[in-house]
């Protein structure tokens, strides 16, 4: 296999611009401009001080509880003849990778002067992350989330309310991630002086698919040296691809296949066609007039009509590959790896292990393979949906 050795395919930094390959940019409202510039310039000088990069890594390991474990599914990889390696971000404080983001946002939106954080959620575990950091740092948070994922994660709404957010439902469009971004992106223009965007995926315009990436690179390079032995192939699901671009930026420069699974109803690396949305050019599921489609899926973190700008350089590269998977194999996933290995993963999470259900002991999976699978989530925040009561 030739893998690419473009400076951009092995997930260094963007152009100056913030492009990766023909993706990426900074697409939105003239009066955003000096906000983005700002926070560029702010997450570069942070990045390179020790001091910050100290705090940010004390916050880890001593508030959110890394590293997480990497398990060996034993009794999974006995059933599929594949050696299966789970990077539990599940185990993580607030139940999903989020947290990795949100500190290093939070801790920089300090820096910066600022004392209030606008968040987007879809699943709400990016809602509850936001919430958490505020909490933690004296900051108010406001958290815009479309009235369908209200209704289906409803236990992370009292979670968010708990941590004392204020909760605002998004009616507009199809009440989910797409609609919920839009109201924050739009919040944040009207309060850009004391508010930090905190934004929660690889996606918005630069500097966020760059800085999420570099937040969540902790998951790849922790799994990177707890495997005992390079994977063959490097797994995680695919909403924006946060949980998927941190992982694989610890493995890209190793021969591991890199995969990403998207759900079939919001796959836009799959179906997609280049267009804008939420600020950068990337592949966006949108008609022939350029409108952009309503995803749908089971899992509400991944029922999103785009995806960050490095993947679909990834992708177009061939440096990545990606998948879908159906509603119907995520909720066989989600009892298999309950029953057999006693761990109840999130929705989202599911795509990755129903992936590896379907392709092992195949071409794409072959037998003797070691797989590594980020578990971006827990499911505690999916039991009404696996109770059958939403949907
Ligand atoms: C938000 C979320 C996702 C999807 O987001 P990415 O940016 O694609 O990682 C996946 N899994 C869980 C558990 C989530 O909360």
């Amino acid at each position: 296999m030739v893998i690419e050795t473009a400076l951009v395919s092995q997930m260094d930094a963007p152009t100056a611009a913030g492009r990766f390959g023909d993706f990426g940019g900074r697409y939105v409202p003239e009066s955003l401009i000096p906000a983005c510039a700002a926070l560029e310039a702010a997450f570069r000088e942070a990045w390179s001080d020790p001091e910050f990069r100290g705090h940010l890594s004390r916050l880890r390991s001593e508030y959110a509880g890394r590293p997480t474990a990497l398990t060996p599914a034993e009794n999974l990889s006995a059933q599929l003849g594949v050696t299966l390696l789970l990077k539990r971000e599940d185990l993580a404080h607030t139940g999903s990778h989020k947290i990795n983001n949100v500190l290093g946002q939070a801790l920089l939106a300090q820096r910066m002067g600022k004392t209030r954080l606008i968040a987007e959620t879809g699943a709400g575990q990016h809602g509850v992350a936001t919430a958490t950091a505020a909490a933690l740092f004296g900051m108010r948070a406001t958290v815009y989330m479309g009235e369908r994922d209200i209704a289906r994660q409803r236990l992370n709404v009292f979670r968010m309310e708990l941590l004392g957010a204020e909760v605002i439902p998004v009616t507009s469009g199809s009440r989910t991630l797409k609609d919920a971004t839009n109201e924050a992106m739009r919040a944040w223009v009207a309060a850009v002086d004391e508010a930090h965007f905190c934004l929660g995926s690889v996606s918005g315009p630069h500097p966020y698919p760059w800085m999420v990436r570099e937040l969540q690179r902790v998951i790849g390079e922790e799994a990177r040296a707890q495997a005992p032995a390079l994977p063959d192939v490097v797994v995680a699901c695919v909403g924006g691809g946060s949980n998927a671009a941190g992982t694989f930026a610890g493995f890209v420069d190793t021969p591991a296949r890199l995969i990403g699974v998207e759900a079939d109803g919001g796959a836009a690396m799959t179906y997609g066609t280049p267009g804008i949305v939420h600020g950068n050019r990337s592949l966006v599921l949108q008609d022939a007039d350029g409108q952009v489609r309503e995803a749908e899926s089971i899992a509400a973190g991944l029922d999103y009509p785009g995806v960050g700008p490095e993947h679909a350089h990834l992708g177009t590269s061939g440096r990545a590959e990606y998948r879908t998977v159906t509603d119907d194999e995520v909720l066989v996933a989600v009892r298999r790896l309950a029953r057999s290995e006693g761990i109840i993963c999130a929705l989202e999470s599911a795509h990755a292990v129903a992936w590896v259900l379907r392709a092992a002991g195949t071409p794409d999976l072959p037998t003797g393979s070691t797989v590594l699978l980020t578990l971006s989530g827990r499911g505690d925040k999916d039991m009404a949906t696996l109770a059958g009561e939403v949907r």
